[in-house]
């Protein structure tokens, strides 16, 4: 049987050396950083993560500034609401929850944020320093799975891996991070011809897919290292897009839930602390004094 690898442990890591990291940070600025949350509408899945992102956060001590915004807010609303954030040197990161109601432009999240207090990973900025190899916040998903193979100590470097989906937020990103890792990467997707063939190949297979059940048994190499990422809901029970049979071919395994989706927010206290540091490097524009001249 794989052996299970629990996100709990890593996140509980990752916050243990958060807190650290914000003592530090508090001892020498004497504030605390801020994680900047635009909320437009009541999508259920953009507030049951905003409840998880709370929870998180308190249990580290950093406070979210919430902007709760209605489902029909226009376009530049919502591009005002943002840009406060964006421009207040006290909010150190800003997330921009997701989906954003139909109305909106597609992509506009991606153009809300200022790269500097990207905390996910998905602006332009973001997204062309993970591709171009230059240190960046990746979205936090992503992270969180590179961070599960770090903690268990599951080599990358070499070993062949393959990402099922290319989304923005999930597949691609990942591919990117395992190819920084020295994994030779391929990507699957809808257009995939032999998708067992892909799979059977992977020493990491990465399920990003979102399709429960996509991946079975006779699809995965004996002893390989299975990232889970699927969050889907079926008969009100929360499944992945691996089948639980795949644990008796695997060597390690994420489970779902309690995988990859219990690290998540763990790495964006991360990044919010890496933000605030960062800031204090560059001072943001807007609490620079002018030189005299
Ligand atoms: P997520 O946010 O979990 O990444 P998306 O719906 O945004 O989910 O993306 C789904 C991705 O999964 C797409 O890249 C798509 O090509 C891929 N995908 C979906 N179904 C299949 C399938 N049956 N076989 C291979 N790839 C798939």
């Amino acid at each position: 049987m794989a052996i299970v690898l629990e996100g709990r442990p890593v996140a509980r890591a990752i916050l243990e050396e958060a807190r650290d990291d914000l003592t530090a940070y508090v001892t020498q600025t004497g504030r605390l950083p801020e994680l900047g949350v635009v909320l437009a509408g009541a999508d259920r899945s953009a507030l049951a993560y905003l409840r998880a992102i709370r929870r998180t956060f308190r249990r580290v001590g950093i406070p979210l500034r919430e902007l709760a915004l209605p489902a029909d807010v226009s376009e530049p609303t919502l591009r005002a609401a943002a840009a406060e954030l964006n421009r207040d040197p006290a909010v150190s990161g800003v997330l921009v929850l997701q989906p954003l109601p139909h109305h909106l432009p597609p992509g506009i999240a991606s153009e809300l944020v200022d790269p500097a207090k990207d905390v996910d990973g998905i602006t332009a900025t973001s997204a062309g320093r993970l591709a171009l190899g230059l240190p960046t916040m990746p979205p936090s998903t992503p992270a969180g799975g590179m961070a599960i193979l770090e903690h268990y100590g599951l080599p990358i470097a070499g070993r062949t891996a393959v990402v099922v989906g290319r989304s923005p937020v999930v597949g691609l990103p990942m591919a990117l991070l395992l190819l920084a890792a020295n994994a030779t990467v391929t990507i699957c997707h809808r257009g995939t011809a032999d998708l067992a063939a892909a799979t059977r190949r992977a020493d990491i297979l990465v399920a990003a897919a979102g399709r429960p059940g996509l991946i079975t048994p006779e699809m995965v190499k004996p002893g390989a290292t299975v990232i889970d990422f699927g969050v889907n809901v079926v008969d009100d029970q929360l499944v992945g897009d691996v089948e639980p049979a795949v644990a008796e071919v695997a060597g390690a395994l994420t489970p779902v839930p309690g995988g990859t989706g219990a690290v998540t927010n763990a790495i964006l206290v991360r990044h919010t602390l890496r933000a605030a540091w960062s800031a204090l490097r560059a001072p943001h524009p807007s609490s620079v004094s002018a030189p005299n001249r």
